[in-house]
């Protein structure tokens, strides 16, 4: 997405900043986008140095991180975790269970 150019008079955007909207009391700024998101937004604010036309962009939401679904155990001869269904130690070679 080309985000430096005005789509209004071609000048300039001037990045602003990033605001935390909550789409109740700013949901007129953004039109149907509170339809698809719901709750608070994060959005670019860029402003055109001409025409000082303001745009908004949202920002995508950090993906949260999966957690390791895999369980792990500490070896009892050596401490170190592995997969709970090894047969043997990864680290030392000792066998388990
Ligand atoms: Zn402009
Ligand atoms: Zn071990």
């Amino acid at each position: 997405m080309e985000r430096e150019i005005c789509i209004r008079c071609g000048g300039e955007m001037v990045h602003i900043g990033q605001e935390h909207l909550q789409m109740g009391k700013y949901g007129w700024i953004l039109g149907g986008l509170d339809n698809l998101i719901s709750g608070a937004l994060t959005v670019d604010i860029y402003c055109c140095r001409k025409c000082k036309k303001l745009e908004f962009y949202a920002v995508e939401p950090p993906e949260e991180e999966t957690e390791d679904s895999i369980a792990r155990t500490p070896c009892p001869y050596c401490g170190q975790l592995h997969e709970m269904d090894d047969a043997k130690c990864p680290y030392c070679g000792k066998r388990l269970y």
